[in-house]
This record gives structure tokens, sequence and C-alpha cells, in this order.
């Protein structure tokens, strides 16, 4: 199964195709984009079956799940920023000086 998770500033999306096989024997192709913890309905963005050749745009799966399929009429949430490196967003902006580091003297004399 590919699956990819794409994390845009903080919202998180999974997306992943799975098959499903109906009576007939017909194997048909879904995508469907969830929530990273997805346990309930309401955690399931959107899920739709694909036809053989979609390949909708998604810029959070094009480097690492090229060839994971979306469909061509959108629908989906995730994906169409390009954060530029989806799992590594630290804000570092509001940190101290490199001369701040923390005081532990107080603490080994404490005890006495
Ligand atoms: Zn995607």
């Amino acid at each position: 199964m590919q699956r990819n998770i794409i994390d845009e500033y903080g919202k998180g999306y999974v997306h992943f195709n799975f098959t499903v096989k109906s009576l007939d024997g017909t194997v048909h192709l879904f995508f469907a984009e969830v929530h990273p913890d997805c346990r309930e309905v309401e955690d399931v963005y959107h899920c739709t079956a694909l036809n053989t050749i979609d390949s909708g745009h998604c810029i959070g799966c094009k480097d690492r799940r090229s060839n994971l399929h979306h469909p061509n009429d959108g629908g989906y949430l995730g994906g169409h920023k390009d954060v530029g490196f989806p799992f590594m967003e630290y804000d570092d902006s509001d940190s101290a000086g490199e001369d701040e580091w923390p005081t532990m003297i107080g603490l080994s004399e404490g005890d006495k």
C-alpha cells in the first residue's frame, strides 16, 4: 500500500491508496486522505475511487511517493502547498542567544 504522511505547518494529512475488490472480482483503486491519528469517520477528509490513470497534483507526495495516485479532480486538502521540508518544522526564532546557558549552581547547593 502506498502511503505518505504530509505535515503542512502543523496540519497533518496522510495520503494513501488502497484497493477494493468488488463481488465480480474487479479491483478498484481508491485514494484516501485522513488525519494522521485517524480513528473516527470525521478524521477521513477525503475518499474517492480512482480511474486507472488518475495522477492529480500533490506536492507532498511527489518527491517521496511519486507513484501514489491522486484524483485528477482534486478534492483533497493536503499536498497543494510547497512547504519545502514538510517534516522539519522547527521555529527557533525566539530561542535565547548562545551565551544564555541555564545556570545550575543553585540546584546543587540547595539541600545542605
Ligand atoms: Zn499526496
